[in-house]
């Protein structure tokens, strides 16, 4: 079930309460979100002539003819009385987001919204591992949008984890093929949930861990571990390490 948004209009008295009391009238449009927030719209602009943003409360009464909306947050009221209404509806509204294909369960819509990828229609959602794009290509399994995730180098993997999981992949390609730079000994692939990193094969004794950045390795720095290309410049995997620091100094004044 989408979530609704409430829309009313009329004629109508607008009141704040806040640090000073201001009143409008006019006919106007209210905007209730799902989350609350409470938009009063004129004729004019895109700005609102009044609004609470997510409000602890907003009650909606109406005796048929009119409305009386009334949103507080702390010791602020915003309240907006009709006498006559001329709209008053609930709508179903989603999140939107960025386009990026077709959901296979139902052929809703799927779009990009704040690091997730959610179906408009089913609601269903997946994280987005970082620095993941999503890709035109689709899982030949499920159907759903493939993403590409760089780590080392890229890998095109199923959107939904459970059916192509990037521990996996990353695991299947650099589980123990560099050394510590502590100890010397492998640095073994794990995961947590949403995060895949390097440990140390000689734990607990050495307890040295290494996330994997988003980027390619493009070279060998030094001290023998790869050098990542990401989007912020290159790095040593070591984020820490020492000769990469001196390296970056170098390229930094040659350039
Ligand atoms: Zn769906
Ligand atoms: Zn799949
Ligand atoms: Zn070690
Ligand atoms: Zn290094």
């Amino acid at each position: 079930m989408p979530a609704r948004l409430r829309v009313l209009a009329g004629d109508c008295q607008v009141t704040e309460r806040g640090d000073r009391t201001r009143t409008h009238r006019g006919r106007v449009v209210v905007l209730i979100k799902p989350d609350n927030t409470t938009l009063v719209h004129d004729a004019d602009g895109y700005q609102p002539v009044a609004w609470l943003t997510r409000p602890e409360s907003v009650v909606v009464e109406g005796d048929g003819a009119g409305f009386t909306v009334t949103a507080r947050e702390g010791s602020r009221r915003l309240r907006v009385v009709a006498e006559e209404a001329t709209a008053s509806r609930a709508l179903p509204v989603t999140e939107a987001g960025i386009p990026v294909g077709t959901c296979p369960d139902d052929g809703g819509p799927l779009v990009r919204s704040r690091g997730d990828v959610v179906c408009l229609d089913c609601e269903r959602r997946w994280g987005l591992p970082a620095g993941a794009s999503v890709t035109d290509a689709t899982c030949e399994d499920c159907g759903l949008p493939k993403v590409r995730v760089e780590r080392g180098e890229p890998f095109h993997l199923c959107l939904d984890p459970a059916c192509d999981p990037l521990a996996e992949a990353v695991s299947d390609r650099f589980d123990r093929v560099w050394n510590c730079p502590d100890c010397g000994a492998d640095l073994a692939v794990r995961y947590a949930p949403g995060r895949v990193y390097l440990a140390c094969e000689n734990g607990p004794d050495c307890e040295t861990t290494l996330s994997i950045p988003s980027g390619i390795a493009v070279d060998e720095c030094d001290c023998g571990l790869p050098v990542f290309e990401t989007t912020t410049g290159r790095r040593c995997l070591d984020g820490t390490c020492p000769v990469d620091g001196r390296r970056t100094g170098e390229n930094g004044t040659a350039r």
